[in-house]
């Protein structure tokens, strides 16, 4: 079969090295000239932030930060900028606080340093998203990615196991969803299978030695590529059931990637062999195998999804159903999969 492709790369400077963040951070402002940063912080990664921003010319530390970026709180972000007249965003956190800084991006063009301490990988994408009430919003600008990344494995040792588990799989869901994605091609989906290849080496690492760095490497690492992949081949099914589960259900954001994924693996799968050998080749075996080894998330129902509301669940999810997915999907199918990932494997 020939090869043909076109597959866009999206510019960005990445700095990777442990214990290196500080330094790190101090070549961005002066490349990129920042004299009067807002860093965004989640509590978590505040102590993280100080250390690693002293000495560097910050006018506004910002705390106001909260899952799936609610329009209001975003709002209050750019009010907040504004009357500092701020020149650069950066953010120190997981995709929550990239989440924030991006939506300042938005409106205002503020270019973003993105320090990320979680294994969402928010920072490496252009893709935004907003929550208005219980309806969330994603879009994709290019001023929202970040100008430079600085991964630093040591600020995520603090990650306790259950959410780096999560963060890991969310990663995972990136690399999975971007090998059938609508704009796929073979170069993301060479990034997505070496990103599993790191994931499923890291993982059992973070797990047995959370404070190890090896570990937490491959699986930062894994993060960019997964993210990578996912900016490029774009939101396959997986993501658009996620999106709907977050933004009406506030349901938290890795944990239910968590427990979706292998319902999605399952129902996708037997139409897309290729994709689902090389996912199994990738993470060693079968997808639940090494999620149950990891002791991942199991079941919606455990995080406040209740089974009154797969309906309105399936209601929204078939609309955004995107083209090009492996197979046809009718409500009874998205009903099905709900079903299972509610009651959990
Ligand atoms: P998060 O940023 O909300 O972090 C989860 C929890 O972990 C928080 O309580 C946080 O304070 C804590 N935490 C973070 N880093 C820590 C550390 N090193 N040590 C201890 N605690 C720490 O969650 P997340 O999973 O990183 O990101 C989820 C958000 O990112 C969602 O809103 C999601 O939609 C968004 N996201 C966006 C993209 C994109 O491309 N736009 C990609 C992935 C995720």
């Amino acid at each position: 079969m020939s090869i043909q492709f076109v597959h866009e790369t999206r510019p960005q400077r990445v700095r990777f090295g442990s214990g290196g963040a500080a330094t790190a951070l101090s070549a961005e402002f002066t490349l990129l000239g920042i004299t009067r940063a807002m860093v965004i912080t989640t509590a978590s990664a505040t102590a993280a932030a100080d250390r690693i921003t002293a000495g560097l010319p910050v006018v506004l530390r910002y705390r106001d930060v909260a899952m799936h970026v609610p329009v209001e709180v975003a709002e209050r972000a750019r009010s907040a900028a504004a009357a500092h007249d701020v020149d650069a965003l950066v953010s120190i956190g997981g995709g929550s606080a990239t989440g924030l800084a991006k939506a300042v991006a938005l409106t205002t063009g503020l270019p973003v340093v993105a320090v990320p301490t979680t294994y969402a990988g928010s920072e490496a994408t252009d893709v935004w998203g907003l929550t208005e009430g219980a309806r969330k919003t994603t879009g994709t600008d290019p001023r929202v990615l970040p100008r430079a990344i600085v991964y630093d494995a040591e600020l995520t040792t603090s990650l306790p196991v259950a959410m780096s588990v999560a963060s890991g799989v969310n990663a995972l869901a990136h690399c999975v969803d971007s090998m059938w994605a609508p704009r796929t091609d073979p170069i993301d989906q060479a990034l997505a299978v070496e990103g599993m290849r790191a994931l499923r080496t890291g993982l059992p690492m973070v797990v047995a030695d959370p404070a190890g760095l090896t570990g937490r490497e491959h699986t930062l690492y894994a993060a960019y590529l997964a993210a990578v992949a996912f900016a490029s081949a774009g939101a396959g099914l997986h993501h658009k059931i996620c999106h709907v589960l977050g933004g009406m259900f506030g349901l938290p954001h890795a944990p239910t990637h968590a427990v979706v994924l292998p319902h999605v693996l399952a129902f996708n799968g037997p139409a897309a062999p290729e994709a689902a050998r090389r996912v199994a080749d990738a993470v060693g075996g079968p997808l639940p195998a090494l999620l149950d080894s990891l002791e991942a998330p199991k079941a919606l129902r455990d995080f406040g999804f209740a089974e009154s509301d797969i309906p309105s669940a399936v209601e929204a999810v078939l609309p955004a159903v995107p083209p090009g997915n492996p197979r046809p999907v009718t409500a009874e199918d998205v009903t099905a999969l709900l079903h299972a990932a509610w009651q959990g494997r």
